[in-house]
């Protein structure tokens, strides 16, 4: 028989933005079979979050609670969701893992205090899921999806999406993330923007530094449902197999029926790019 992966690192649940609990899930993924799964809630957290340009609407289309502008007032509902997810793989007798799914700023000071944050969370992994575009200096974020159509109330576009892929290359080098997500996200913005042929250039510093500092890279089948194509699109997967990144299929599921959803397809997309190096944990 054809052997498809069985499990997914990157899935929400309603502690962030996903529409349904932890036990729903876990449910789910017993349902269709599945051996393990990692749970990756966001951690979305920006000094100046709510000064972003963006606010207003991220505001309105999700959970206030998945952004938050302070380490220290969130770290006990971390740590709470932390022990919940050992909790249920004890009662449940289904291995999970603790993962975040963690957008990387660049401000002065925010990866020390990320750092230190983590030091007081009992979590496995972080994935590197980048969903703003920061100023030079990280202090103001553009939210991605919040600009799609109205690309031009931006001035400098094309710099902030320099800065956004510099982020991803910075989250490669601080070593703290075992796999990047959705690494041409971007195309949300549209092909004229930046599609597969354009920052051609940046994205190869970004899997370069990945596969410097052996850290995996995702193919989602999400892109699937958002963009009609996986996140990475066909060019970015025939770089990852010369490179020999090791490859994660994800569903970024936000509800129990996109759990390992097309990962019949994703399988045959790795093996049309010849991507043999696969990621477990
Ligand atoms: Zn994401
Ligand atoms: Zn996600």
């Amino acid at each position: 028989m054809r052997k498809i992966q069985n499990f997914s690192y990157h899935n929400h649940t309603n502690f962030s933005d996903g529409k349904r609990s932890l036990e729903e899930m876990v449910a789910q993924a017993k349902k269709i079979g599945f051996c393990e799964m990692g749970v990756s809630d966001h951690m979305i957290i920006h000094k100046n979050i709510e000064q972003s340009p963006s606010w207003d609407m991220l505001h309105s289309r999700y959970a206030a609670a998945v952004y938050r502008n302070d380490f220290k007032s969130c770290l006990s509902d971390f740590q709470k969701h932390c022990e919940h997810i050992r909790q249920v793989s004890k009662k449940e007798n289904f291995k999970l893992y603790v993962g975040f799914e963690v957008d990387f700023f660049t401000y002065n000071g925010w990866l020390e205090e990320l750092k230190e944050f983590l030091t007081q969370l009992d979590y496995d992994y972080l994935v590197s899921g980048n969903h703003f575009m920061p100023n030079e200096n990280g202090e103001t974020i553009i939210n991605i999806d919040c600009i799609k159509g109205r690309t031009d109330t931006v001035k400098n576009l094309s710099e902030y999406i320099v800065n956004h892929f510099d982020a991803m290359k910075k989250s490669a080098e601080s070593g703290l993330y075992s796999f990047l997500a959705h690494i041409d996200y971007i195309r949300k913005l549209g092909d004229d923007i930046s599609g597969p042929q354009k920052f051609v250039e940046n994205k190869s510093e970004v899997l370069n530094a990945l596969k410097k500092n052996n850290i995996g890279i995702e193919i989602s089948t999400k892109g699937l449902r958002k963009i009609g194509d996986f996140f990475p699109c066909s060019e970015i997967l025939d770089e990852i197999a010369k490179l020999g990144i090791k490859t994660v299929i994800s569903d970024d599921a936000h509800n129990i029926d996109e759990l390992g959803e097309d990962f019949d397809k994703a399988e045959d997309e790795l093996k049309k790019h010849n991507i043999t190096q696969r990621l477990k944990f």
